[in-house]
């Protein structure tokens, strides 16, 4: 078990290292966790800590309630609603959280972002969803990507006047979509801005989704972890 966390705090170290590549997050804000397998524990960054001194040391690893199991650091403060996540969707083994722009500008007006490009169909599916107001600390957070992502094709909701909580099946694959998230709010804002966007056929996005999920990719390697 040990080995595993040790991998998986390297995992989530360097996954941090992303958000500020792709630039979704200023300052402190923003956290990646992954879940340990098999265990009811995640991974997820130490709370205030710069981007430039995240290691794999100062990694926290806590329990499914958000209790620090191993670790001298709080947590993120985000930590109860990603323990959220991971208590009511087995099927999830990554999550993310960002404020990055584009997607947290049309989370300001909560409205979804609707699918305009066949990259957004390919990702999300769809629409990337508007999830419900809600304050830190509890679980209030939580509920509300878990009520909008259940049984949504989209791994990304944004949560009203507030930003991006993506998932996936790791780590690596929450961070693709917060990467993926803001890079189709950018499109859409502009094509927004410049005038009305041309509808999809649903038909179209399906075929699209279908495609991405199932066929793309170098075969045997799991296209979402591309
Ligand atoms: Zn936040």
């Amino acid at each position: 078990m040990s080995d595993v966390v040790a991998a998986l705090r390297q995992t989530v170290a360097s996954l941090h290292a992303e958000l500020t590549r792709y630039g979704l997050v200023a300052w402190t804000a923003g956290n990646v966790s992954a879940r340990v397998p098999g265990e009811e524990l995640l991974v997820i960054k130490p709370s205030g800590v710069s981007y430039d001194d995240l290691s794999p040391a100062n990694m926290i690893v806590c329990d499914l309630d958000g209790v620090v199991v191993e670790g001298d650091l709080s947590p993120s403060s985000d930590t109860a609603a990603h323990a959220y996540v991971y208590r009511a969707m087995p099927e999830v083994g990554g999550v993310v959280h960002t404020h990055s722009t584009y997607a947290t500008a049309w989370a300001a007006r909560g409205e979804a972002i609707p699918c305009h490009l066949t990259a957004q169909a390919d990702e999300f599916g769809g629409e990337i969803p508007v999830g419900p107001f809600a304050l830190i600390g509890g679980d209030d957070i939580g509920k509300g990507i878990v009520a909008t992502l259940s049984g949504h094709r989209s791994p990304a909701v944004l949560m009203r006047n507030h930003g991006v909580f993506t998932i996936g099946k790791d780590a690596r694959a929450a961070v693709k979509a917060a990467v993926m998230c803001e890079d189709v709010a950018r499109t859409a804002h502009l094509a927004r801005a410049l005038g009305q966007p041309l509808p999809m056929a649903q038909a179209d996005v399906d075929s699209l989704y279908d495609r991405y999920q199932n066929v793309y990719g170098q075969p045997g390697r799991q296209l979402s972890a591309d």
